[in-house]
């Protein structure tokens, strides 16, 4: 799934090609990924993409006042194309959720793999009229987002800070891969409850949070979109890299895996040396 990084870096991409250029059509590969029904597509067509920028994960394409915003979700990708073919796509026949033309014969497909469709476009005149915006917490690059504002949003919160990082309306834009990272900076347990993390914790915590997502959104930036996927898996510490070498002390990278996600940590580096339970191996070793 892309994070804040590489939809930093696709809002820049976009910027690029779209600037001046003004959308000439928008077609459906699946009628559920569009999930407003006024204004409709063709209120996007004609006037000259003004602008694109980023909430959280969302991008927000601006037609001169209409804006086209999407959510990528797990599965979901961008496929740029200079050229893109003349054939129109039609619904339920493709795996493209949607596809955007430009007037000068360019354009883009949104993707998504998987049988779970949660690809989610939406056609607005306000973009706070789109749910998953409106509850966004702040963006943890924001200058405002100082270790002060960091410490407010962990206070009392008696819950794990792996979820808690995860949180869109606590913070936007970091997902599972992202606060693996961070946590793994950090030297912190995923299942640490973020109400009791001291001072200097919530500092360390704060400056990894703060390393890892500059880091990352300044690698992934100027990539073409199709690059993005591979350029954030090899970027990675800990994620995705159950039984591979931990970089930093040598220790094997664990894993504990849930109903329908992962998370890799180091017991060296972050847990004291103890490996976190895990359902999945506790079920067989019973
Ligand atoms: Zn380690």
């Amino acid at each position: 799934m892309p994070e804040l990084p590489e939809v930093q870096a696709l809002v820049d991409f976009l910027q690029g090609r779209l600037a001046g250029l003004a959308v000439v059509g928008v077609e459906l590969g699946s009628i559920s990924v569009l999930k407003t029904f006024n204004p409709p597509p063709q209120a996007l067509l004609g006037a000259p993409v003004t602008g694109v920028s980023r909430h959280g994960k969302f991008v927000d394409i601006d037609c001169g006042g209409t804006h086209l915003v999407f959510h990528l979700a797990r599965a979901g990708w961008l496929r740029w194309s200079d050229a893109l073919p003349q054939t129109v796509i039609r619904p339920g026949k493709s795996p493209i959720a949607l596809r955007v033309r430009l007037d000068d014969g360019s354009g883009f497909d949104l993707t998504e793999a998987g049988t779970k469709k949660r690809l989610a476009a939406y056609i607005v005149h306000d973009v706070s009229e789109v749910p998953g915006i409106v509850s966004l917490g702040p963006d943890p690059l924001a200058d405002a987002f100082t270790e002060a504002a960091f410490a407010d949003l962990l206070a009392g919160q008696r819950v794990q800070v792996k979820g808690l990082l995860r949180n869109q309306s606590v913070i936007a834009g970091i997902g599972n891969a992202y606060s693996d990272e961070i946590l793994h900076v950090a030297k912190l347990s995923p299942f640490a409850l973020a109400a009791s993390l001291d001072a200097e914790t919530v500092a360390r915590l704060y400056a990894a949070l703060r390393v890892t997502l500059t880091q990352a959104v300044a690698a992934a930036s100027g990539k073409p979109a199709a690059e993005l996927k591979d350029a954030k898996r090899a970027g990675m510490r800990v994620h995705g890299r159950t039984g591979e070498v931990c970089p930093e002390c040598g220790d094997l990278v664990r894993e504990v895996s849930f109903a329908d996600s992962s998370l890799q940590y180091c017991a060296t580096c972050q847990t004291g040396g103890k490996p976190l339970a895990d359902r999945r191996t506790s079920k067989f070793l019973k």
